[in-house]
């Protein structure tokens, strides 16, 4: 049988799968995404009072706005930033309207296998089409299912705090509207916000505002970072200006009172009293120590769902059960910059052919994905199927920097991050922030420092940052 008779099958009708929809249908093969939602962008309505921190300009995927523009959609004001309200209503909904008949909703995929052999078989694997539960044979699979429905425990060592699980009535994950819809549960009441990312920053900017409007709301930020600062970023050395912000607001309210931060704070417990309130227990700085609230905030990254792989032969980073060829890239135990190197269907390549996750599930448990990153991917993927193998490879984007370079390796590391600011060995310079190290002769902290420089502008972000930086390598 020929795969190529077969549609492109693409889990997720969020950015990234619509996104990938649009390349495949580019390239002149058929998608048919699935998607487990009724509507396109299913994971994003959860958050859709959150602004997001890209404008619109890295919102939204060239192909995906080409196919839009031959229904007279016009492209929102590339510099606006949109709430993910907005994101699905302007650009996601229109987006799925026009790749019907393409998209099925209500179609929540439970396995992915090849037709008549399990993971163990071999011979003639690779001619085999793909069989999805919930659809028929498809020719080649990729899931950009995300990670929205797995999120992050809020307990220290990954596994859910004891009595975690019994509390979920009292627990919410990511961004509760607490300003909107869920403005009375928390008015008035204490909030302990976990976690130490763009999510919980936002969460506890919303918290603040209600803490102004409602006296007697009070606010817990609890981390396992060492240092608060550690989680405010890049803030005004960050490309994108509003996801800087989010990192600067949250030193404003820790310096104004209105945030209490216990850091660093290892979650082992969280039970209820005889007053039916929250006790979060865990070690602050060697000593075990206690804290009431009445809600939980936990908003300490997400995982990946691969219980529906389970039968085919993947090839992931034994940690962050990303996709293995971009684990260095992305790994926050080397990188503190998040910046990532585009990359697209060759680093993204399992031993199962015609197989790709894509989008945010392709980053497994690692931080800082953004949507401009997954539809790079998917234009590389699209372009694979298709055999154009050069433009599989080619690099299309541009991504914006953090502006934060100061990652503190872990022993045995050094020469890692060493190779941000200074000399590397050339096999590590590739994985490491930034590009790795600056071209001999010049006086940059590295390849993006330089390249910002050459064109005029101040730096990358990581320049400020030379002196600790080194310092950091050194100690
Ligand atoms: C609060 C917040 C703010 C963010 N702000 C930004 C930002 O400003 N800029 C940026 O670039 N990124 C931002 N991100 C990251 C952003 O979520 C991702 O970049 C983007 O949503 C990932 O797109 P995706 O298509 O990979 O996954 P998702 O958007 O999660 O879409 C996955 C889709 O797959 C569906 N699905 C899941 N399982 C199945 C299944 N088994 N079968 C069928 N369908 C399934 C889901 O219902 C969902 O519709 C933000 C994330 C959060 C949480």
């Amino acid at each position: 049988m020929s795969f190529a008779s077969l549609p492109v099958a693409i889990i997720g009708a969020g950015p990234v799968g619509l996104a990938a929809a649009a390349h495949v249908l580019a390239r002149g093969a058929t998608p048919l995404v699935l998607e487990a939602g009724p509507k396109a962008g299913h994971a994003i309505r959860q958050w859709s009072h959150v602004r997001m921190f890209t404008p619109w300009r890295y919102c939204v995927d060239h192909q995906a706005a080409a196919l839009l523009a031959t229904r007279g959609w016009s492209h929102p004001p590339a510099d606006e930033i949109p709430t993910g309200g907005e994101l699905v209503s302007r650009y996601l909904e229109p987006l799925a309207a026009s790749l019907v008949p393409h998209v099925r909703f209500n179609a929540r995929v439970t396995g992915v296998t090849r037709k008549g052999c399990d993971k163990v078989r071999t011979a003639g694997r690779d001619s085999l089409p793909f069989v999805l539960r919930v659809a028929a044979a498809e020719g080649a699979v990729i899931d950009a299912s995300g990670t929205w429905s797995t999120p992050n425990p809020a307990g220290a060592d990954g596994l859910p705090a004891i009595g975690e699980i019994e509390a979920a009535d009292r627990i919410a994950t990511g961004i509760p509207d607490v300003l909107g819809s869920d403005r009375a549960i928390y008015a008035g009441r204490t909030t302990a916000v976990v976690g130490s990312g763009h999510s919980a920053l936002s969460a506890l900017i919303e918290l603040a505002a209600l803490r102004e409007a409602v006296p007697g709301t009070r606010i817990f930020w609890l981390m396992r970072k060492e240092r608060v600062e550690a989680a405010f970023g890049g803030e005004e050395a960050d490309v994108l200006a509003a996801r800087g912000a989010l990192g600067s607001r949250g030193r404003t309210l820790v310096e104004s009172g209105a945030v209490d931060v216990v850091t660093p704070f290892r979650i082992s417990s969280i039970s209820r009293d005889a007053d039916d309130r929250l006790r979060i227990e865990g070690d602050h700085a060697g000593k075990t120590t206690a804290l009431m609230a009445d809600r939980v905030v936990v908003a300490t990254g997400f995982r990946p769902d691969l219980a529906i792989l389970r039968e085919m032969r993947l090839a992931l980073d034994p940690w962050l059960e990303s996709v293995a060829g971009i684990g260095t890239l992305i790994d926050p135990n080397l990188h503190s910059c998040g910046t990532v190197r585009p990359h697209g269907a060759i680093e993204l390549a399992h031993p199962e052919t015609r197989f790709f996750i894509a989008g945010m599930k392709s980053y497994g448990r690692a931080p800082t994905f953004l949507m401009a990153t997954g539809h790079e991917q998917v234009r590389s993927i699209a372009a694979m199927l298709a055999g154009d193998i050069e433009a599989a490879k080619r690099v299309e984007l541009d991504l914006p920097e953090t502006g934060v370079c100061s990652t503190r390796p872990a022993p045995g590391i050094k020469a890692i991050v060493s190779a941000c600011c200074g000399p590397a060995p050339a096999k590590v310079a590739d994985a490491a922030c930034c590009g790795g190290s600056a071209p001999v002769g010049i006086e940059a902290c590295c390849v993006e420092d330089a390249k910002a420089k050459a064109a005029g502008a101040v730096g990358c972000g990581c320049a400020p940052a030379t002196a600790p930086v080194a310092a950091i390598a050194e100690s």
